[in-house]
Parts: C-alpha cells; sequence; structure tokens
C-alpha cells in the first residue's frame, strides 16, 4: 500500500485486507515491528497480524493519524506492502474482492 495526500489508498486499504502478508521473520525486528503487530506462521515466517484470518485484515489498518484505511505503521511495513503498488495486479485483486473497480490509473 502506497502512502500519498492525493493516493486512493487513503480511502480502499483492500490489499490490507485481502491477503496473507508474509515475510522472513527476521523481516520483523529489523524493521522495528511491534510485537503485536506480528504473528509467527512457521518458524521461520511471519506475518502481519490479521491477515492470516478467514477474513483477513492487518492489525495495523488505520491505527495511524491518516484515517481508517491508512497503514499505523507504514515506516516499518515489510517488503510486500512496500512491493505492492497501487494499479497493479494484487491491488486489482484486493479492489475486486471488496467491491471495488481497479484503478484507472
Ligand atoms: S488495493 Fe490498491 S488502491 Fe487499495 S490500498 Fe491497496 S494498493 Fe492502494
Ligand atoms: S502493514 Fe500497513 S500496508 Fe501492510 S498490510 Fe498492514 S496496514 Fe497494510
Amino acid at each position: 500500500m502506497s502512502e500519498q495526500a492525493d493516493n486512493p489508498c487513503l480511502t480502499c486499504g483492500a490489499c490490507c485486507m485481502s491477503f496473507r502478508v508474509s515475510f522472513y521473520w527476521a523481516e520483523a525486528p529489523a524493521r522495528g515491528l511491534a510485537d503485536a503487530m506480528v504473528e509467527q506462521v512457521t518458524p521461520h515466517i511471519a506475518c502481519m497480524a490479521g491477515t492470516n484470518n478467514a477474513a483477513p485484515r492487518c492489525v495495523a489498518l488505520g491505527t495511524g493519524q491518516d484515517g481508517p484505511y491508512a497503514c499505523g505503521v507504514y515506516p516499518q511495513r515489510p517488503e510486500p506492502c512496500r512491493e505492492l503498488q497501487p494499479g497493479d495486479d494484487k491491488c486489482r485483486r484486493a479492489r475486486y474482492l471488496h467491491g471495488m473497480p481497479p484503478l484507472s490509473c
């Protein structure tokens, strides 16, 4: 998820409510993510807490100052969140799952 004042992500958040956001466990302490934000999946893989649920929703979504669909740990967000870009395939899939049209960008 990207985060700029004119970014559609700030009124969306669909990708943070659609997929398991998993990464190598050591990324969490390396980025300074609080333990409460992370769930262990396997001995080597962790994920953002809440994203391994049947109805995924990252616990960090909406916990910051920028509204209910903004990432509350944006500077510490893990690599999958950095890779996903507005308008890419995962964005389109997430928005579809939440009844939103693809971005026109
Ligand atoms: S689904 Fe796309 S538009 Fe929505 S928050 Fe994620 S990257 Fe942004
Ligand atoms: S860490 Fe932030 S960008 Fe990544 S899934 Fe959670 S709320 Fe979304």
